[in-house]
């Protein structure tokens, strides 16, 4: 299968993500993931993303593209993929289109996880993760057992993101407003589309994707 997660930042794209890859055959590929392993490495991308990331702005396409391809094109995708956090602007959206003609693909599906503004900035204020293996938290939804220690991989390196404090946090939702909203109807056009109401519960979320999944 070959799928992309839309949606708003706090959506719970990443926490669906972790959920899908469980039950299905295919490779998450978040391109937030990617940048922030770079920064963290100090690499010569890291270096180029920093900023854009600081501020709550969007890596320039072109970088973001090729990057994506690069990942795509390596032999654990062939199966299929699953993309979370790409793409965020038409243009990208385009770029992976073509790319995927280009090499005999589709994309089956594009989940599009609706939540309303006023709880996205509570959940990404309550965000926490872990910078060794990646797991998610929420202080009040999904709270660690141990504060500041990773359930899954015990270490003690649970941390709020830097652009999850308040201020970059309304830059993103309104840079999400602008730039990727108009992807809903991009894919709709295309068919692709499946719209699932973010506000349910972390499960519910999950059976209404799956029943999606498992009846296409
Ligand atoms: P995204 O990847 O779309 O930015 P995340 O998966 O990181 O979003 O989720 C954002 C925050 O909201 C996290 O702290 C997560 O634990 C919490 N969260 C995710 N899904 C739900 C849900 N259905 N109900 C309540 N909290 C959720
Ligand atoms: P995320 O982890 O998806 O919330 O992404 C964190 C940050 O990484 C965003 O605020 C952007 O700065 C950058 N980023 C992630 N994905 C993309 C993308 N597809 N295009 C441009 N910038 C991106
Ligand atoms: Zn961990």
């Amino acid at each position: 299968m070959r799928l992309v997660l839309l949606g708003p930042p706090g959506a719970g794209k990443g926490t669906q993500a972790s959920n899908i890859i469980k039950e299905y055959d295919v490779v998450h590929i978040s391109t937030g993931d990617i940048f922030r392993k770079n920064i963290k490495e100090q690499t010569d991308l890291g270096k180029k993303v920093k900023d854009y990331l600081d501020k709550g702005l969007l890596v320039p396409d072109e970088l973001t593209v090729d990057l994506v391809w690069d990942r795509l094109d390596q032999e654990d995708c062939k199966n299929g993929f699953l993309l979370d956090g790409f793409p965020r602007t038409l243009a990208q959206a385009d770029a992976l289109q073509k790319g995927l003609e280009k090499r005999n693909i589709n994309l089956d599906k594009v989940i599009n996880i609706e939540v309303d503004k006023n709880v996205l900035v509570k959940r990404l204020a309550g965000r926490r993760v872990c910078t060794n293996c990646g797991a998610t938290y929420h202080v009040d939804f999904k709270p660690t057992k141990v504060e500041g220690v990773c359930d899954e991989c015990k270490d003690h390196s649970v941390i709020q993101r830097d652009d999850d404090k308040e201020e970059t946090v309304l830059n993103r939702i309104e840079v999400y407003e602008n730039q990727t909203a108009p992807l809903i109807g991009y894919y709709k056009d295309l068919d692709l589309l499946y719209n699932v109401d973010g506000t349910l519960s972390v499960n519910e979320v999950f059976e209404k994707i799956k029943s999606c999944l498992n009846n296409m």
